[in-house]
């Protein structure tokens, strides 16, 4: 039997059922496949029956503004993702008729849809014969070839898409490139592969050597920029003022509470200095919140000070006043912002 047929035949035996692949739906099946990037399916399953719930098709997506959409993301992270997400809806909605286009070469071209997502769509819909590469198919063909190039070198990620395209299926690409997944996902894990129930013992050389801990390299990663985030909670009149963010980050179009942000720690007397300067002397502040990026560490500390009158340059600066109700329900804000929000009521119930 060839390698491909042992893998599809444990897949149909071994597979978890999924929603988003009893469906060739595009609408669906791209749906989750944003939201599935670099995200768990245990996390991403809730997001997916909350998308097709409220949108139902690429129409009423389309129709959705950025607010919505994001205040139905919040939670998932990355939220690039949930701006992409509307952007496409739209695009397809208006360029292509509500129809994804059915070529590799168009699907790459839609914004957030990157040579993993175009190829997943494009063979699970539509069966075409293009072959996913992520995470969990990268450690499998490194594992199986001892591909001693990093998975996420240039060369690497060559060398591993040329194996992808060597050993797909070019009959089945729909069943290879799920089942190439869910054993990434199952058996061939990270830290501990379950090579007795592997579909592709035979054939693997990393088991042959006993060399899968070694398998797949990975180069040194970037080193991670820390922040420190002040944010402050200022209130009046049972409300508190927010922002919309602006600044072309993950976090950008989210609300927050006004925010000091430095590169380096500063001590209680300078933040004491410059809470002074913008009128701010009574306040509490909070533990640290740690929030972890991919190549950032976000510290953030809460300053909650209730003011005695409005803040003079809350228009200029573009703050709006809402209370705190309004802000978790109708605002689409960090998890960070949250988690703080949470131990705050509950400490001030
Ligand atoms: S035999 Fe082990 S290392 Fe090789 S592909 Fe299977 S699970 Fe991964």
């Amino acid at each position: 039997m060839s390698f491909q047929s042992a893998l599809i035949k444990w897949y149909q035996k071994n597979k978890r059922d999924l929603p988003f692949r009893e469906t060739k739906d595009a609408y669906k099946i791209w749906l989750s496949e944003i939201i599935l990037q670099q995200t768990r399916v245990e996390q991403g399953l809730p997001y997916y029956y909350k998308f097709t719930e409220q949108y139902p098709d690429v129409y009423s997506l389309a129709a959705a503004s950025e607010g919505e959409v994001l205040k139905l993301w919040q939670g998932l992270g990355y939220y690039s993702r949930g701006r992409n997400l509307l952007a496409t809806a739209r695009e397809v909605a208006e360029k292509y008729d509500g129809v994804f286009p059915k070529q590799y070469s168009e699907l790459i071209k839609l914004k957030g849809i990157g040579p993993y997502t175009a190829a997943a769509i494009a063979s699970f819909v539509f069966n075409q014969p293009v072959f996913v590469v992520d995470g969990n198919v990268n450690r499998v063909l490194a594992r199986m070839f001892e591909v001693k190039q990093a998975v996420n070198s240039t060369e690497g990620k060559k060398i591993l898409e040329q194996i992808a395209n060597e050993c797909g299926d070019r009959k089945r690409p729909a069943l290879y490139n799920y089942a190439m997944m869910e054993l990434g996902a199952l058996v061939c894990t990270p830290a501990n592969p379950a090579c007795h129930q592997c579909p592709l013992q035979p054939y693997c050389m990393a088991y042959a050597h006993q060399t899968q801990k070694s398998f797949p390299v990975k180069e040194q990663k970037k080193k991670i920029k820390q922040r420190w985030f002040y944010y402050l909670m200022l209130k009046h009149d049972d409300k508190i003022y927010i922002q919309q963010r602006r600044e072309n980050d993950i976090w950008k179009n989210l609300y927050e509470f006004p925010l000091i942000e430095t590169k380096e720690k500063i001590s209680d007397k300078q933040l004491q200095k410059e809470l002074k300067e913008i009128g701010i002397r009574d306040y509490t502040i909070s533990k640290t919140y740690s929030h972890q990026l991919t190549h950032r560490k976000i510290e953030a500390h809460f300053i909650v000070s209730v003011l005695k009158r409005k803040l003079k340059k809350a228009e200029e600066e573009k703050l709006y006043k809402v209370t705190i109700k309004e802000f978790q329900k109708k605002y689409a804000h960090p998890r960070l912002i949250e988690k703080f929000l949470t131990d705050y009521l509950k400490s001030n119930q």
